[in-house]
């Protein structure tokens, strides 16, 4: 191939029509689409309610104002068709019917589109629609708390203590790297450290079904509608324990350890721990009796 110089941008291309950053841009744009997905629909539905000045994930007044439908709906045919297009090119019987899978496909395909004059231009449309989207559902990043770096070091053969940053990943991260000591931290590895370690402190607290639920979804050791686990939780207390002597040896039912007194009415708290196991084990019992 005689091609030298990025279609995009100038730079030497010495591998395709374009350059290594301007692949990796286009890569990072493929990637975020179904990141941005979720959000570009709420957006959606939160126009169609508000009308398009409806603010962003915080309710903030937005200063863009375009078309989150006609955003969703351009992003999605044009990947659609442009996957559906590689596709029939390389004999494959696929179709595509959504954003996230046309997106999916051809961040596989990346390398072999890099052969074809028409990757320009899927740069720099999609580059364009992401940066559309970003502006509109204006979605924080939110970092992701690691606890304390803790590494150790022994610079200039000198022993140090545990290095006491706090550690902060982006959600993309799978590895984050210290910004005081620079050791590096595998995300997942240090998140199930601190949920562990809340664990051990929460589990034998005596709680109400209200601050369990909020505890446990903090925690991130559950998840779903706040409103919907206290019900949950509720539920269990009222149920019988199984009439099936030894079908099951811990009992079915929440008993209340004690009783609080929240604005003058006595509400039932349970431990933390025995919410969990019943919580776990109604749902998991859901799933496969289904
Ligand atoms: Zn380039
Ligand atoms: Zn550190």
């Amino acid at each position: 191939m005689s091609v030298t110089e990025c279609l995009t941008c100038d730079r030497p291309s010495p591998s395709g029509f374009l350059c290594t950053k301007c692949i990796a841009v286009l890569r990072g744009s493929l990637e975020s689409v179904p990141f941005y997905m979720p959000a570009l629909r709420e957006a959606v539905a939160r126009q169609v309610q508000f009308g398009p000045q409806a603010g962003g994930s915080h309710g903030r007044p937005l200063v863009f104002n375009v078309d989150a439908s006609n955003l969703l709906a351009e992003l999605t045919s044009y990947l659609t068709g442009v996957a559906g297009a590689v596709a029939d090119r390389a004999g494959e019987p696929v179709r595509f019917l959504s954003a996230v899978a046309a997106a999916r496909y051809l961040l596989g395909k990346v390398d072999r589109l890099n052969t074809f004059r028409g990757i320009g231009e899927l740069h720099v449309v999609l580059g364009g629609h992401v940066a559309d989207v970003v502006k509109l559902v204006d979605v924080p990043v939110q970092p992701i708390y690691l606890g304390v770096c803790g590494a150790t070091s022994c610079a200039d053969d000198v022993p140090s203590g545990p290095c006491d940053a706090v550690l902060w990943a982006s959600p993309t991260e799978t590895t984050t790297r210290c910004k005081v000591c620079g050791a590096s931290h595998a995300v997942e590895t240090r998140k199930a450290e601190i949920t562990d370690r809340v664990w051990v402190h929460l589990q034998d607290r005596v709680m109400t079904a209200t601050d369990a639920a909020d505890a446990l979804l903090a925690a991130g050791l559950i998840t779903g509608d706040p409103a919907r686990v206290v019900d949950k939780i509720r539920k269990l207390a009222r149920s019988t324990p199984s009439p099936i002597p030894g079908a099951d040896p811990t009992p079915a039912r929440l008993t209340p350890r004690l009783y609080r007194t929240v604005l003058g009415h006595a509400r039932p708290a349970y431990r933390v721990g025995d919410v969990l196991e019943l919580l776990t084990k109604t749902s998991r019992k859901t799933k496969t009796g289904a």
